[in-house]
């Protein structure tokens, strides 16, 4: 009898589940030992985190166990932290034990990116994982406390700075303004005094968007009371906030709270585990597999996409993580059955940028969206990630419907 092929899959992420969910329905039993490996032993929606960050949901509303969507009589779900991979010995090395594969997925995420910037890890908060929201959600709540509580007032503990203004910096700042309005009421404090300043580099914001997008999300913003300052980078950040350059000077904005949402990378376990890997993101052939490695896939933020006849790798989507999990999946069975492999084939429905629960801004199939027809399709392509990944039983439990 032929032995059984081991597939490993790294990362629950949106593209680590999706492949195994798939895997899972397409394998016939016994056709291969699949172990799913992560340091967690939850999946938590990243597409979320800027809300659990804010505070606008509990963070428990945006993880499920790995385990509640696994089929463990087909996927073995292993706690444990990679630390590297040797796709030439095909071995993975983890906290909790070596393992040798035949196929193999890396699907190990993002992590926040501060460019060297000094104090930056030290001084701002991240947005980047179940930890750092919680510990950014607390934060702001305990200033507004603070405020009320303290006989002198620091106006810094009402003060809020938000480094970029990509799609994660625009998307949390609609969040904040919805907290700052609960957190002010709840303790007493005048909302006018609540100052948000958002410090992005670039001279414009959300450059995946037009000028009427863009005009929507500031102003959304805006009325709400958030400062924009553009063409102004971040330099420094120490204990009372950040460091800016404003021509040749450098200068003090102060605030007890600086959040930096201006950049994210691969996981560093990239670096040590494959040549050519840049922000921790690794050029990938157009099947999705690493150069140089037949059975070893790479998706999701750690994979650089490059579609066919064109320059720029795609931006990093939970969209093109899922599409490219199900991609590997047929795939991984083409391996296992002797066939060829198919090229990964991206299909791009949209990309909804939300501004609070009830607004937003995007492109679906092509055509601009604005204000609450934005904020349902966000809800809709949420919910499609649940359901696609957990079945409708997960759709329920997670209050989507
Ligand atoms: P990003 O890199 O897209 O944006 C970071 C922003 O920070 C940029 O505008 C940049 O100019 C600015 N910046 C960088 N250095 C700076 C500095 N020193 N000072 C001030 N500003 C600085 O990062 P992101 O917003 O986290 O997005 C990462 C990826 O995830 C993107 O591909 C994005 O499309 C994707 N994403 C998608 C969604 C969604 O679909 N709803 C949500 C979040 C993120």
């Amino acid at each position: 009898m032929a032995e059984i092929k081991k597939v490993i899959v790294l990362g629950a992420g949106y593209a680590g589940l999706q492949t195994v969910t798939k895997l899972q329905k397409i394998l016939p039993a016994d056709e291969a030992e699949i172990t799913l490996i992560d340091k967690d032993d939850y999946h938590y929606e990243s597409v979320l985190l800027h809300e659990a960050s804010a505070g606008t949901v509990n963070y428990e509303d945006i993880i499920y166990p790995i385990e509640s969507v696994i089929n463990q009589e087909r996927v073995k779900f292993l706690k444990g932290e990679v630390v590297k991979v040797d796709p030439h010995a095909k071995v993975v090395e983890t906290n909790n034990g070596r393992f040798n594969y035949d196929i193999l997925v890396v699907g190990l995420g993002f992590v926040s990116e501060t460019f060297g910037i000094k104090g930056m890890l030290d001084h701002a908060f991240q947005i980047e994982n179940i930890q750092t929201a919680r510990k950014l959600s607390r934060h702001i709540e305990d200033k507004f406390a603070n405020y009320a509580s303290s006989k002198e007032k620091d106006p810094k503990d009402l003060a809020f700075l938000v480094g970029g203004a990509g799609f994660t910096g625009i998307e949390f700042l609609g969040e904040l303004t919805a907290r700052v309005d609960e957190l002010s009421n709840k303790y007493g404090v005048d909302r006018d005094k609540v100052k948000i300043t958002c410090v992005e580099a670039a001279p414009t914001m959300l450059p995946m968007f037009d000028d009427e997008l863009v005009n929507y999300a500031v102003n959304y913003l805006e009325e709400r009371g958030v400062e924009f300052k553009i063409g102004t980078p971040i330099v420094g950040a120490n204990e009372k906030g950040f460091l800016v350059k404003v021509g040749d000077e450098e200068q003090q904005l102060e605030a007890n709270t600086s959040v930096w949402t201006a950049g994210v990378r691969g996981s560093k376990i990239m670096d040590n585990s494959f040549e050519g890997v840049k922000r921790g993101r690794l050029v990938v052939n157009q099947d999705l597999t690493a150069p140089g490695f037949n059975e070893t896939f790479v998706i999701g933020d750690v994979s650089a996409y490059i579609p066919e006849g064109e320059e720029r790798p795609l931006p990093t989507t939970a969209q093109i993580a899922m599409q490219q999990g199900e991609s590997v999946a047929k795939n991984v069975k083409n391996i296992l059955n002797g066939q060829p492999k198919e090229p990964f084939n991206y299909v791009n429905r949209g990309t909804v940028c939300s501004l609070g629960a009830h607004d937003g801004v995007g492109i679906v199939y092509g055509r601009n969206i604005v204000g609450k027809k934005a904020a349902f399709m966000k809800k809709v392509i949420d919910t499609r990630s649940i359901f696609k990944i957990g079945g409708i039983g997960l759709a329920f439990k997670k209050g989507k419907f």
